[in-house]
């Protein structure tokens, strides 16, 4: 079993789409174990991103992320990682596969209504930065 951090994104949360979407990890066999509700700071959505600094869509991308509030949540299950990535299609949402979370909710490359964990890695990093007092066994 693997645990991979997942994002509702602010244009998600805003069209009512938090059930919905939750609905789908669900259906798909993933558990969550830890959830919260936060409107980012600048701060906060720079750090997580850090990686994208000074690429073209990193302002677009900052600017987004902090224009309303989003659900934070831990998923797990076999293959959290690579699951939730299926479950959530292509980053850019015009080649995202029919069915999946980014073809339904996004509006566009930047609002692609989810994010998720791109390695076991990089999930622990992301789930601390969220759950820095850890989550439930
Ligand atoms: P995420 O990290 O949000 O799960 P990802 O791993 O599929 O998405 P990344 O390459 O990490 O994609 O990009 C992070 C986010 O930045 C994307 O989800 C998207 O919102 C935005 N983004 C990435 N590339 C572009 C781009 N070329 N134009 C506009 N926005 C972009
Ligand atoms: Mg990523």
């Amino acid at each position: 079993t693997e645990r991979t951090l997942s994002i509702i994104k602010p244009n998600a949360v805003a069209k009512n789409a938090i059930g919905a979407i939750l609905g789908r990890f669900e259906a798909a066999g993933l558990h969550v174990v830890a959830a919260r509700m936060l409107h980012l700071s600048r701060e906060q959505a720079s750090a997580f991103y850090a990686i994208h600094q000074g690429k073209p869509f990193f302002e677009e991308l900052v600017g987004f992320m902090t224009s309303g509030p989003v659900m934070v949540q831990v998923l797990e299950g076999d293959d959290a990682v690579a699951k939730n990535r299926d479950i959530m299609g292509a980053t850019n949402p015009a080649n995202a596969a029919p069915g999946t979370i980014r073809a339904d909710f996004a509006d566009s490359f930047t609002e692609n209504a989810a994010h998720g964990s791109d390695a076991p890695e990089t999930a622990e990093i992301e789930i601390a930065f969220f759950f820095p007092e850890g989550v439930c066994p």
